[in-house]
């Protein structure tokens, strides 16, 4: 059965000292949490990488990467690779993320090969889709979203599938403090989980974690967790904050019948 997934995305922030600091402050909260089933993975930026692997040999925390390049190594100047995040001892990196969609101009095909070099490499990709404001306002949120897991995840083997983690973003919710409602998540996500159970079957929908991303914090994360097909979150801004991200991965935590 799938795990309870929650992911901090620390995008461009925080220098090396706050890094360091955060990375303590979670490392000393979570050494009296159980954790369980549930994954904690920190994906930081790049130069703070080999610290927060140091931390996490020692932790019950993994750690991430927010990007990598889809050729295993060459002339790519300022990019870097996935055979590289994985010798330093990365497990995973967000594939496909909104900002990147949109400021970077990544395509379908882009991410469909970033997924495959990740995999290749034995990097677990988390890959993100969602649908920005005009989109869901004209009802077009759940084409969109599907034609991106078509586009860039769905021509994996189930093999290589079972390694992804999806994370459901809507754009219109990602830094703005505006929430997708849980009925809307549920919505979104048990749509999802349909689409793989088509392509896949029963056993590995059942297995794939589905996360939610946008707004999530620390007072809407159990209701979130709650709902039947979303398994925990990625966390922008939260995750920037040592206390309330501990509050996230506790609401993670907490049995569906205590909420
Ligand atoms: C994100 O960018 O992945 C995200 C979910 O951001 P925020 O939690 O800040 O909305």
């Amino acid at each position: 059965m799938r795990n309870k997934i929650v992911a901090g995305n620390w995008k461009m922030n925080k220098t090396f000292p706050e890094a360091e600091e955060l990375l303590n402050e979670l490392y000393e909260a979570l050494e009296s949490v159980e954790l369980g089933s549930v994954q904690v993975i920190l994906c930081v930026p790049f130069p703070y990488l080999e610290l927060a692997v140091d931390f996490a040999d020692d932790s019950s925390f993994m750690v991430g990467a927010q990007n990598v390049h889809d050729h295993d190594s060459g002339a790519y100047t300022g990019e870097v690779s996935a055979a590289m995040l994985k010798s330093l001892g990365v497990d995973f990196s967000i594939i496909g993320h909104s900002e990147r969609r949109k400021y970077f101009n990544e395509s379908h095909a882009f991410l469909k090969s970033k997924v495959d070099t990740a995999l290749k490499h034995g990097l677990g990709p988390i890959f993100c889709c969602g649908e920005v404001l005009p989109e869901r306002e004209a009802g077009k949120h759940f084409d969109v979203v599907k034609s991106q897991l078509e586009e860039s995840l769905f021509h994996l083997t189930p093999e290589n599938f079972r390694q992804a983690i999806i994370a459901y973003e809507p754009v219109w919710a990602i830094g703005t403090g505006v929430n997708a409602t849980p009925e809307q998540a549920q919505e979104m996500h048990a749509a999802i989980r349909s689409w793989i159970r088509e392509k896949y079957g029963e056993e590995i929908a059942a297995d794939t974690s589905i996360l939610y991303g946008g707004s999530c914090n620390a007072t809407n994360a159990k209701e979130l967790f709650s709902q039947t097909d979303v398994d925990g979150g990625l966390i922008g801004g939260a995750s920037l904050k040592g206390e309330e991200f501990l509050q996230i991965i506790k609401a993670a935590l907490l049995p569906f019948a205590a909420l």
